[in-house]
């Protein structure tokens, strides 16, 4: 059987039943944004690690040294914001191919250093395939305010915290070769540098992390359609999504309206996003929107409700205005393999 016909979270499961039972009691391993270490009664180390492939996940061409260094750290920053944690401490491993030139590296460096985390440690290689990359971040916070996506309630409200679809949005723009003379440069440009500069949620991670009324919480890395599901096999629920409710913005919903793309598919299946995906306690909404927006100066966005699993498949039910049944083979997010 080949890798692509379990898929990439199907590998993923076989490792974790595999390695589950060395897991210590009250530690987190496999299934989450971060795995959880308890320190002491009161506090929990979280860890994550990521992987970035040349070809895979950036083109050596169109994104910046600078820039690499910067998104390669800010992904995994994420995954620890969505734990509701604050990252400590980095660590870096790199394989290069032999004629990388230094200054490449010392901007990729430079864009990693402006994030402002500690780095202490990692490993070098050299690469015949490609600039590799991968980071691993440690991060601290209350053991209460830990957030895991496995503990959904139904009759939660779903939220995001930011509009979706603009680096799905840029992403297209940078790879199609077909003219833009439909829509403005400078908004394409901007576009594309959201894509290669996304914005993760490091203060806001840790606020609703001290949030009771935050039930579950993780990053959207791979698109709302993929990554609410995590959510709803984690938690053994449904959902009901709006599509009409989903954020988007201006810019986007513009550029690709001329570009003849649909803005709603890329927005619920385009990946890359970093918006907080949370659920939370219906009846304590208003009272946290208010003051997250107090706190930030930013709204917070309800696109659907945790629903009972009724036939135990924890999907997704899409509803809204354009919605039609012939979608659903197209609202699923990105997978690897
Ligand atoms: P994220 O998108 O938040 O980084 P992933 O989808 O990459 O999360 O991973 C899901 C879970 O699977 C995480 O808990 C991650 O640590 C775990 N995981 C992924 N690959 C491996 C692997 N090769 N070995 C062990 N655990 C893995
Ligand atoms: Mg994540």
């Amino acid at each position: 059987m080949k890798i692509s016909e379990v898929g990439e979270f199907g590998l993923i499961s076989r490792i974790a039943d595999k390695f589950g039972n060395l897991t210590p009691d009250g530690w987190d391993g496999i299934g989450d944004d971060c795995a959880v270490i308890p320190l002491d009664s009161e506090r929990s180390m979280v860890v994550t690690t990521d992987m970035l492939i040349e070809d895979v996940h950036f083109l050596r061409s169109r994104i910046s040294a600078w820039e690499l260094g910067r998104k390669a750290l800010t992904v995994n920053l994420s995954d620890i914001a969505a734990m509701g944690a604050t990252a400590q401490a980095t660590f870096l491993s790199l394989g290069l191919p032999s004629d990388l030139e230094v200054d490449w590296c010392d901007a990729f460096f430079e864009g990693y250093r402006s994030l402002g985390v500690p780095l202490l440690g990692g490993d070098t290689t050299s690469s015949q395939t490609g600039i590799v990359i991968n980071i691993t971040v440690i991060g601290e916070c209350p053991t209460r305010n830990i957030k895991r996506r496995r503990d959904a309630q139904i009759g939660d409200y779903v939220v995001v915290t930011s509009a979706l679809g603009d680096s799905a949005v840029g992403l297209q723009l940078m790879l199609s070769d077909s003219p833009k003379t439909d829509c403005t440069q400078s908004d394409c440009d901007e576009l594309i540098a959201i894509h290669h500069n996304p914005r993760p949620f490091l203060k806001q991670g840790p606020w609703l992390g001290n949030q009771p009324a935050v039930h579950s919480m993780m990053d959207v890395s791979d698109g709302l359609a993929s990554d609410l599901g995590h959510i709803l096999r984690s938690s053994k629920c449904g959902a009901t999504i709006d599509l009409d409710a989903i954020p988007v913005s201006d810019i986007a919903r513009q550029v690709a309206g001329q570009m003849g793309w649909n803005i709603t598919t890329m927005a619920v299946t385009g990946g890359e996003d970093y918006a907080l995906l949370l659920t939370v306690a219906p009846d304590d909404f208003q009272r946290l929107e208010a003051e997250y927006y107090a706190a930030f100066g930013e709204k917070l966005y309800i696109v659907g409700l945790i629903t009972d699993a009724t036939d135990g498949d924890y999907n997704i039910s899409w509803s809204g205005k354009h919605y039609d049944s012939t979608d659903n083979n197209r609202l699923k997010g990105f997978r690897h393999f």
